[in-house]
């Protein structure tokens, strides 16, 4: 167990740090486990490079503090229970809740954001009211275009609509049947995210990947009974903007983010490498400006800065919930990548 829950848990944002376990490659190389956690206190400290942990002669350490860090020992269902499942009871009642993982490639973020949605998906499904379904969408977002996972990596353009909000235009909706039917959704669109992309540097670790379970009234009048037949009765497709905004009551996104040192191939030779290291950096300070302006309750929210923050317009509007987990390596190899990713996380209250 662990101390994370607690008053906490209510506020809008949370930001929590999991530590993942040195593995066998960094032992093999010899790195030393820098990174010591105080679950108690919510607390991280990182060490040092280069100075094997012998805490008697640390030369330098940087002290971090968040609403809650996970050491090496804590499971996927206690991130889940501790992260996650306290705000199934606000998405039922109508709360946009998101769940970022936030970290550099290896650190953890698939490890972590495989398991907590199914666990959420079960969770939702048990508690559902009478007259409300849930609506699965599964897409990634790679050098700034949105692919659709739930449909053979369509590429869904963006859209303004007459209220100069962007709308992701064609992106597939499933209603979900039952548990297991989300199980195969979300197994055929991973494997769609690792393996489908066609670019010869097209790897899941330039992509985010962003998988939504969305709340509606069933038979509510207008697009939620429509869309249930994909088609309206004359036959023309049903209008994707509206059932992409219309009669949610409650959703949640788990964004399984782009590796946050690709954000820094803006130097690379490779024209493509550089371009999609230019839109993951923009995309990654856009979010945290957004989830800044959130947690400030600023009147103005700065979507427009990345394709990203455009996309997950509907999940950051009226009342919100957010949760980032940052995911860090504890080698010293990492230590450069793990201190930007604590400062990002630091910045993002
Ligand atoms: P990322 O998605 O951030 O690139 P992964 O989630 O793929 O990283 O994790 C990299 C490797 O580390 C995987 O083999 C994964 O199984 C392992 N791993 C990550 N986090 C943990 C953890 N908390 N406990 C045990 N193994 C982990
Ligand atoms: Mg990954």
């Amino acid at each position: 167990g662990n101390s994370a829950v607690s008053a906490s848990s209510q506020s809008r944002i949370r930001v929590l740090v999991r530590k993942r376990p040195l593995n066998g490659k960094e032992r093999a190389r010899g790195e030393a486990d820098i990174l010591q956690v105080d679950e108690q206190s919510s607390e991280l400290v990182v060490h040092a490079p280069r100075v094997k942990v012998d805490l008697t002669k640390v030369t330098e350490l940087h002290t971090f503090s968040f609403d809650g860090v996970f050491d090496v020992n804590v499971s996927n269902d206690e991130v889940y229970e501790d992260a996650v499942e306290p705000l199934i009871p606000a998405i039922l009642t109508g709360c946009r809740a998101t769940v970022f993982a936030y970290g550099q490639t290896g650190s953890g973020k698939t490890y972590t954001m495989t398991p907590i949605p199914l666990r959420a998906c079960q969770s939702l499904l048990s508690r559902i009211p009478q007259g409300v379904d849930v609506w699965c969408s599964y897409y990634e977002i790679y050098g700034g275009k949105v692919f659709d996972l739930l449909n053979e990596r369509n590429l869904c353009p963006m859209r303004e609509d007459g209220k100069k909000n962007v709308k992701i235009v064609g992106l597939r909706e499933a209603q979900l049947q039952s548990y297991d039917h989300f199980c195969k959704l979300i197994d055929r669109g991973a494997s769609a995210r690792s393996t489908g992309s066609t670019g010869a540097n097209a790897d899941s670790s330039r992509s985010h990947g962003v998988l939504s379970m969305c709340l509606r009234a069933s038979n509510g009048s207008g697009a939620a009974a429509v869309a249930s037949r994909g088609k309206s009765q004359s036959g023309c497709l049903v209008d994707e903007r509206h059932l992409r905004s219309d009669e949610v009551v409650g959703s949640v996104a788990f964004i399984d983010l782009a590796g946050s040192e690709r954000g820094k191939d803006t130097s690379d030779n490779d024209v493509q490498t550089r371009m999609e290291g230019a839109e993951i950096n923009r995309s990654l300070l856009a979010l945290k400006e957004c989830i800044r302006a959130l947690d400030h309750k600023k009147g103005h929210v700065p979507f427009r800065g990345s394709k990203l923050t455009e996309a997950l317009r509907d999940s950051f509007v009226g009342n919100s919930r957010t949760v980032m987990i940052a995911a860090v390596s504890p080698g010293d190899g990492s230590c450069e990548h793990t201190l930007n990713t604590l400062r990002y996380a630091d910045r993002v209250r």
